[in-house]
């Protein structure tokens, strides 16, 4: 340890400061659990990065019912279904009429700004901007964590339980030792091109579109920006590409008899976005806790990412809780088996989300066919459409 670092001591250290790890802390401060959140980039940046859009009813009731901010509900949009677009025919799927509920396009950067603001209102430690951050004695009575601060100063937090909500290139899931944890992972042979333009909404819900041509997502983000996606290669560089292409390459896939035509705009970003399925088993070791994409990612086509790191919060902040007011750490010593179970019924939905839009390269006739009858199995049955709708509303959270 350097010389000059100064200790602080708190029950809870939490190292990353995105959804995961600043629900955490907000949801602790309010039982009166002490905790300290780290972060490495700066307010701004995070504020600035466009992810996950797509709010569980679920996710939404964090934010409103345990006082972040109402503003999800005023600012966001409620979207009651979907649909699925396949040989050029668009399917509505109707979350209310199905399973009774509905999702809510709130963006990611907004839920950041919302918890960070609560935070700060809060009188929260989140410290934004460090460097060197490192956990250690993970195994022992005080888990710690270093770090020096935006300062230049150093620190070490002694804590009871340390919590890795640093994402999916984080520190906390290398720090288990590769012989205590099972890594399951696969990757995809595809990735999604992503835009941002400032365009009018094409369509008033999203479109996940399948054709010939390959997957084509039609989201939304406000009145007058707009996100879209298309299939592509992993290896596609996005700075190669006009807005004409982009522009062209989305239409051709939502093409179809009824005319459905793209309101088109100026591209203002965009990105590739690899597609990979992780799961890190088991989400613990020792006293330190894994919880959202730290521990595992999806491919983004079920919308689950954001969602899943909000669900294993609740099920983790419940259990640190219920350790600090009962003495008893039964539900801790579950925590693990318990998020893994809906973790791995999203990793399911999101794989097969994925796997019947997208089009392979090497698709034979036979496969191309028999991914249209299963969208047109799911399309025409209303107990198709019901497995659709609840898991992309969201199962119910424990
Ligand atoms: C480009 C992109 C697009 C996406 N689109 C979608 C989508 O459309 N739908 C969807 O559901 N999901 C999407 N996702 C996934 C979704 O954004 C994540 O599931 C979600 O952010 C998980 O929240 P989290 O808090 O677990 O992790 P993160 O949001 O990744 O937060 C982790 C935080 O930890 C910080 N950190 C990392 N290492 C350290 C360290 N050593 N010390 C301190 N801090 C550290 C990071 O800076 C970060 O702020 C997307 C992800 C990406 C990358």
């Amino acid at each position: 340890m350097n010389a000059a670092a100064q200790i602080i001591k708190t029950h809870v250290g939490i190292v990353g400061g995105g959804p995961a790890g600043l629900m955490l802390s907000h949801l602790l401060s309010k039982e009166g659990v002490g905790n300290i959140v780290i972060e490495k980039r700066d307010h701004e940046t995070i504020r600035n990065t466009h992810r996950a859009g797509i709010l569980e009813a679920g996710s939404v009731r964090m934010l409103t019912d345990t006082g972040v901010d109402g503003r999800v509900l005023t600012e966001g949009h409620r979207h009651d279904g979907i649909d699925l677009r396949f040989n050029g025919v668009s399917h509505r799927l109707d979350f209310q009429d199905l399973v009774g509920e509905s999702v809510w396009l709130y963006p990611q950067n907004e839920v950041f700004v919302d918890l960070a603001a609560a935070r700060k209102r809060d009188g929260g430690d989140v410290r934004f901007s460090v460097t060197d951050s490192e956990v250690l004695d993970l195994e022992t009575g005080v888990p710690k964590i270093r770090f020096t601060d935006a300062d230049g100063q150093y620190f070490e937090v002694h804590a009871d339980i340390v919590v890795g909500a640093d994402g999916s290139q984080g520190i906390c899931k290398k720090a288990i030792p590769a012989e205590k944890r099972s890594d399951n992972f696969i990757a995809y042979p595809f990735a999604w091109f992503g835009i941002l333009t400032e365009a009018p909404p094409s369509a008033p819900e999203l479109i996940y579109a399948n054709s010939e041509h390959g997957f084509a997502l039609i989201s939304q983000r406000s009145a007058h920006v707009q996100r879209m996606y298309f299939q592509c290669d992993p290896n596609e560089d996005a700075g190669g590409w006009t807005d004409e292409q982009i522009w062209d390459e989305l239409q051709k896939r939502v093409d179809g008899p009824d005319g459905f035509t793209l309101k088109r705009g100026p591209i203002f970003e965009k990105m590739v976005l690899p597609f990979r399925s992780y799961v890190c088993e088991p989400l613990r070791h020792g006293n330190l806790f894994l919880a959202g994409d730290a521990g595992h990612t999806v491919p983004p086509t079920g919308a689950k990412g954001l969602n899943l790191a909000l669900a294993d919060v609740k099920v983790l902040f419940e259990a640190i809780d219920s350790f600090y007011s009962t003495g008893s750490p039964e539900l801790l010593d579950g925590y693990s088996d318990t998020a893994l179970e809906r973790v791995w019924k999203a990793q399911n939905f999101s794989y097969w989300m994925t796997s019947m839009l997208h089009t392979r390269e090497d698709q034979s006739s036979f496969e191309r066919k028999r991914i249209l009858g299963e969208l047109a199995g799911v399309a025409a049955s209303r107990y198709g459409q019901q497995y659709l709708a609840e898991a992309y509303t969201g199962w119910p959270h424990r």
